[in-house]
Formats: structure tokens, sequence, C-alpha cells
């Protein structure tokens, strides 16, 4: 339930209100914007009279939301959520570029990697040292070790770092990553997100392959109903029928999401298309219909990659789409 406090409201009349209500059990969403101040009944509010609650004198209206999805929702939260990482920004109007390799390998490597990005133009540096792999016998990441690289390209180029935690036992090794990114796979690992809702950090959250747009605002509901309000959603393909992509990148989900939530959605085209020629393309189409960012995997020496090399982009390709994209995102009135 969404309720709007008179103009005129003070905070007094407000605290008491929102207390009112947790004496009854239910959690209080606060939103103030420029002119309104809006509250958000969470819980079962089905039995709640509408017209009791207008009855209030500060009251001005109360809406009932029939998303499943409150704090995600965009009738709870009017504004786009800009969410803050350094000093770039989702959610603004500006379209930062996340890049980097899918795995880190060696020092070396994600620095080099690192400072190719950088002068490109990419704000953020990805890299996987914890990765999901389908099969037990592939390369793992290297765990650890892999984060005090990543951490050592950071230092040395000042990319803040996005990177993959798969268990919470792995969060000790998170001081100095800036996003945590929770992958395709555990988009419905509820424990792991409820989890990420008690951490200060800002959460990428991956879509499942198989997962509907609901069903990843539902998870994205589950870290900021658990207190973290910080959530970046990503498109990376889903599957379907046809198997001529790895995945089927789902574009109208950028014009969706901005329709019915106020979170920043961004676009994986490397894991949506899995083939390097074709992730040019779809980076200018996400573009093109408004993401909120990219994240790019890119590879100094693509043939030789433990992780995902045919859909990496060398740093020489990179460079090259990234002075295409700021053309695309101009028609937008966007910068990249
Ligand atoms: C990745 O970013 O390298 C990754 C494994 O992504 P996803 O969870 O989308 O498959
Ligand atoms: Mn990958």
């Amino acid at each position: 339930m969404i309720i709007t406090l008179k103009h005129g409201t003070t905070d007094q009349q407000m605290n008491d209100f929102i207390d009112s209500w947790k004496q009854k059990g239910f959690g209080v969403h606060v939103s103030k914007g420029e002119n309104l101040t809006i509250l958000g009944l969470l819980g079962d509010t089905s039995s709640l009279d509408t017209e009791m609650v207008s009855a209030n004198p500060f009251v001005d209206t109360v809406q009932r939301v029939s998303a499943p999805y409150k704090m995600a929702s965009r009738t709870f939260h009017p504004e786009n959520s800009v969410i803050k990482v350094g000093s770039t920004s989702f959610g603004n109007g500006e379209i930062p570029v996340i890049a980097g390799p899918c795995s880190v390998e060696t020092e070396e490597q994600v620095i080099s990697i690192a400072k190719d990005v950088k002068a490109a133009g990419a704000k953020l540096l990805r890299g996987g040292a914890f990765k999901p792999r389908t099969s037990p016998y592939s390369f793992q990441g290297l765990g650890e070790k892999g984060l005090q690289f990543l951490v050592a390209a950071k230092k040395e180029t000042g990319l803040p770092i996005v990177t993959e935690l798969m268990d919470i036992r792995q969060l000790k090794y998170f001081d100095d990553v800036d996003v945590i990114q929770i992958g395709a796979r555990n988009m419905q690992n509820f424990d792991l997100l409820k989890e990420m809702g008690k951490v200060g950090k800002p959460i990428l959250l991956k879509r499942g392959m198989a997962a509907t747009v609901k069903e990843l605002l539902m998870s994205a509901e589950y870290i900021m109903a658990s207190g973290n309000e910080n959530v970046i959603l990503c498109e990376r393909g889903v599957r379907t029928f046809d198997n001529y992509t790895r995945n089927c990148l789902d574009v109208s989900i950028v014009p969706y999401l901005h329709k019915v939530s106020h979170l920043p959605i961004i676009i994986d085209p490397s894991h949506a298309c899995g083939q390097r020629w074709m992730v040019p393309e779809l980076a200018k189409a996400a573009v093109a219909c408004n993401t909120d960012g990219l994240i790019i995997e890119v590879h100094n020496n693509p043939e030789k990659a433990l992780c995902d090399g045919e859909q990496s982009l060398h740093p020489t390709e990179f460079a090259s789409l990234m002075k295409i994209l700021p053309q695309i995102a101009a028609i937008n009135g966007r910068n990249v």
C-alpha cells in the first residue's frame, strides 16, 4: 500500500504515523521527493481499509500496489534510483561501461586489461575470482588470490571493481570490492540475497537464464527488503528454443523496467550472444534502447582465455566500440 502524505506534514507527524504502522507489525519504506513524501507499507495489507487510512488528517492519497514487488516498484519510488560507485553513477542518465576479463588469470593480465579498458573509457573493472562453471572440471577461478590481483589493478588504475560472490563465506575477501555481482545462477539463491541485504555495497543482480522479469524484480526485492536498496539489475540473455546464440538478449526489458521499476538496468551483451563478433552490435542496440550501463568482457589474449574467450573483445575492438557508443547515446540525450 502506498500512502502519499499531504504537503506540510511535519517530520514529527510523519514519524508518529510511521511508528503507529510499525507497532501494527508493518514495515514502512519512506521515499522523500522534492514535493511529495510517499510511504510504502510492507507486509500483508490486504485486510486494511483504504478509507480508514485516508481518514487520517495528513494523508493525501492511498493506493494499493498490485505488483508483488514493492520496494523495487516505481509506484513506491517514482524517481530513478541513482546508485553511486566511486565517481560514477548508475541511473542518473549516464551510461557507465564496466569492462574486463571473464576471469582473473594473472596479476599482469588483469592490470594490463584494466589499463586498456580505462584508456578506452570504461568506468569500472570487472573480473571473476570465484567462477560459477557448468563443469566441475573447468577452471574455477583463482579465488582469494584473484581478488588480490583485482585490487592491485584497482590501485594501479583507480577503477572501482565488480566481481561475483557465489557463497556468503567468500564475503570476508570482498572488503575492497566496490560492487558485488550475484550471477545468473544465483539469482534465486534467496538466503544469499538476504545476506546481500546486509552488506553496505551496491549489488549487481544478473537475471537468471530462465527467469521472468517478475522473478528478477522479486529477487531484487529480497535484497532491498533485507536492508540494501542499492541494486543494479542486469540483463544477460535468456534461454529460448533457439541456440544460434549462447542466450537471447532481451532488450525489451530496458523500457519495461524503466516503466515498472526505479532501479537501473544494465546490459551484458557478452553472455547474451556468446560470440565476439556480435558483441558490438548488441552493445549499440542496448545503448539505443536506453540501457543504464553495459558490462562487457574484454581479454588481451581471448584465444588463450581460461573462461569465455570466444565472447571476449580484444582491447582494440573494445576501444573502437567505445568511440561509437557516445554517438548512439546522444540520440537519447545521454553520455557514455
Ligand atoms: C560472468 O559475468 O562472468 C558470469 C558468469 O555471468 P552470468 O552469471 O550472467 O552467467
Ligand atoms: Mn563470463
